[in-house]
């Protein structure tokens, strides 16, 4: 399985500062890339093609040929998630306009030798068909397996992103069960298995933390407004302001990797075969107001704020790849109504408290309520009645 890692390096200054360039290099081929696809949009009224694109932004760059090739992807990647977001009905994404002073490097399979000491040569541009010399780096830790792509990434500091295979393959499972998920924003993960076992997991931890942070956040900002843009104080207090929001995202980082770790683990002491995961993709992305529907209640600031700082994008993400080598299938469902739903006389009413209640005499805790109805969903394409008498419920925390 394709695995990647993150990891330092060392290397001369005199390379560093090249690395450091072609960062920028890539920010530029980037912003190229956005103003080829303007024109041709104006001048056409078509979509600009992949290779015309690589026709246009071709050896002009002091970048290993592979290494544009693939920023012009990315630029290609990006518009048609854009398109697809648009066609679900997403209309606030916007296609790839922002331009940037750095952009991720990467270098693909003929980008980079690695020698059998460890040192990695990135390899640059040819100029008048002679190569540049390439960046040596050395890194902290290089991981076993036949690496792929190297994708120079700014976290605190420059780090080198390493993908490579890992030559395993996922665990073979043999077994019958299905869970199905619900994510949210306190339980983290709530999920039931259809042998009646239940899990919650709580994510409080990254909500107090998140409100710590938001806090800070306010007061910086605050501080920032009153400063002359560009002063020595402005520009110390923005660097303060990106610390802190890199210090909770490795944080968030953490606690979701803890907590996708935990459901696996859960998951394969359950026999379970396949996970049901109701699908969010609406919640974050409505968070701004609504266009369509003005008559659709206004969310709070405050609830707004909650919702699109909702990382379950990236618990997705850590729970495919977890999954997946776990030998565990993955499903994504319509969640809609699965948590105002009663099963049992298909009222809908909005859950208040801990407990879902219904006047037909159904209760249920409500986070497992939601994947109680996602399950029966999943097994029987409606809410319904499950039958399944619910035994025990976990309770985790993802900090340890
Ligand atoms: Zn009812």
């Amino acid at each position: 399985m394709i695995r990647t890692h993150k990891t330092t390096f060392r290397t001369y200054k005199k390379d560093l500062e090249r690395l450091f360039d072609c960062n920028r290099i890539s920010a530029i081929v980037w912003n190229d890339c956005l103003k080829h696809a303007r024109t041709h949009h104006q001048q056409t009224g078509r979509w600009i093609h992949l290779n015309e694109l690589q026709q246009l932004t071709r050896k002009q760059y002091h970048l290993h040929s592979q290494s544009i090739q693939s920023i012009q992807e990315r630029y290609v990647q990006a518009r048609t998630n854009a398109w697809k977001a648009r066609k679900k009905g997403c209309t606030s994404i916007r296609y790839p306009y922002k331009e940037k002073k750095h952009y991720p490097t990467r270098w693909k399979k003929d980008g980079f030798t690695i020698h059998p000491n460890g040192v990695i040569e990135l390899k640059m541009c040819l100029i008048n068909g002679k190569r540049t010399p390439p960046i040596r780096v050395k890194l902290a830790h290089l991981p076993e397996g036949q690496i792929k792509e190297i994708e120079l990434i700014w976290d605190r500091k420059l780090m080198l992103a390493v993908s490579y295979e890992d030559g395993r393959q996922p665990k073979e499972n043999n077994r019958q069960g299905t869970a199905a998920v619900d994510m949210g924003e306190i339980h983290g993960i709530a999920s039931l298995a259809d042998n009646g076992h239940s899990l919650i997991i709580t994510s409080r931890k990254l909500r107090s933390q998140k409100r710590l942070r938001n806090k800070k956040y306010a007061e910086l900002q605050k501080k920032l407004s009153r400063c002359q843009k560009g002063s020595r104080r402005w520009k110390k207090l923005r660097r303060a302001l990106g610390k802190t929001q890199q210090k909770t995202k490795r944080q968030q980082r953490d606690i979701l990797h803890k907590t996708s770790f935990q459901f696996v683990q859960w998951a394969e002491a359950n026999q379970i075969k396949k996970v049901v995961i109701g699908d969010v993709e609406g919640v974050q992305r409505n968070t701004k107001a609504h266009k369509k529907n003005p008559k659709k209640k206004h969310r709070s600031r405050n609830v707004n704020q909650k919702l699109s700082q909702w990382p379950f994008g990236i618990l997705l993400l850590y729970l495919t790849y977890k999954l997946k080598a776990a030998g565990i299938d993955l499903t994504m469902i319509d969640e809609s109504y699965t948590t105002q739903t009663c099963p049992v006389c298909d009222r809908k009413k909005k859950v208040s408290g801990r407990t879902y209640r219904c006047h037909c005499g159904y209760s249920e805790h409500r986070d497992i309520h939601g994947a109680k109805n996602i399950l029966a969903k999943h097994k029987y394409g409606e809410i319904k009645e499950l039958g399944i008498p619910i035994s025990k419920i976990t309770y985790l925390r993802p900090a340890s």
